[in-house]
């Protein structure tokens, strides 16, 4: 059996850029992570540096970090569905994949957005639109679009929304999906058939079109359209659902990100500052829930 490709999402802050999140990884565990490269509600960023780039390759090949597994997350306030930010949302995704290039990262994950009033057709024109404009032949990461919970507006929150979305495209083959387990649990698939769910994709998409899986649970029941992200475990999809989605034989290549909330102090604190994550993957490694999971984190960051 292959490796478990396990992370999670991971900072990247200004001074010590990709170093700093790799020594943040290794804290957790995990061989391999996901990062904005600055604020994920602003467009300000920063200049890559490639002295800190190539340290931080070199700390990853020591420690067996495949830079290939590696994930981005572009800003969510970029929305590729609205008619009237086509510009902006080009410019911002250009200048992204320049970065993540210049950073040797293979996969970036960006959310379809929002049609607010357009509806969903001219939404998926304007994404199509948007990718065009950015991918070219020459584009070497792969764009992932994510699966979204349809909270609102969203778009992406079936199979074949993202299929419409990917057959418009010209130079489809760097368009990707990244799965999400809350979003898909939210948006009415359910974990516990994640087998069919796989089978469906696979028939509208093509099971070799996922480049991510983002592994959460979630707060709220199945198609309830929220987007509330639950601790591994302890949310409506429940440890052995993820388990069968994280272990999945079709899924073994593909690399998997825990974006799972901070813990707080307390069950109902409101500065949530503890990442749950060493604790999430260990209990996936083990394969077994851990009843303490929350005291556990807490007593262990105290
Ligand atoms: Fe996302
Ligand atoms: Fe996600
Ligand atoms: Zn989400």
């Amino acid at each position: 059996m292959k490796e478990l490709i396990i992370g999670n999402h991971v900072s990247f802050k200004k001074d010590t850029q990709l170093l700093g999140s790799v020594n943040e990884e290794l804290s957790y565990g995990g061989n391999t992570f996901m990062f904005y490269t600055g604020a994920p509600q602003n467009t300000a960023r920063c200049e890559i540096n490639d002295i800190i780039t190539e340290e931080a390759i070199n700390l990853m090949k020591q420690s067996g970090i495949d830079l290939e597994n590696v994930v981005v997350h572009a800003p969510y306030i970029i929305n590729p569905a609205n008619t009237a930010n086509l510009e902006f949302s080009t410019n911002f995704l250009k200048q992204e994949i320049d970065r993540v290039e210049k950073l040797g990262v293979k996969r970036l994950v960006l959310h379809p957005g929002s049609h607010v009033n357009l509806g969903v057709d001219v939404a998926i024109k304007n994404i199509i639109f948007v990718l065009n404009e950015c991918i070219t032949p020459s584009t070497k990461v792969d764009i992932c679009l994510e699966t979204m919970a349809g909270k609102g507006s969203e778009v992406g929150r079936t199979f074949e929304e993202l299929k419409e979305i990917i057959d418009g495209v010209k130079y489809n083959d760097k368009v990707k999906v990244c799965l999400d387990t809350c979003h898909l649990n939210d948006a009415g698939y359910d974990i516990a058939n994640f087998d069919k769910i796989l089978d469906e994709f696979d028939k509208v998409i093509g099971i070799d079109k996922i480049g991510c899986v983002h592994i959460n649970d979630s707060k709220n029941t199945l198609g309830s359209h929220k987007d509330r992200h639950e601790n591994i475990g302890i949310g409506t999809i429940g440890f052995d659902n993820l388990l069968n989605v994280i272990y999945n034989k079709r899924l073994e290549d593909v690399p998997k990100i825990l974006e799972t909330p901070y813990v707080g102090e307390t069950d109902d604190s409101k500065e949530k500052n503890y990442p749950p994550y060493k604790f999430e993957i260990e209990m996936i490694r083990d394969k077994k829930f851990n009843e303490h999971l929350l005291e556990d984190i807490r007593s262990f960051y105290k």
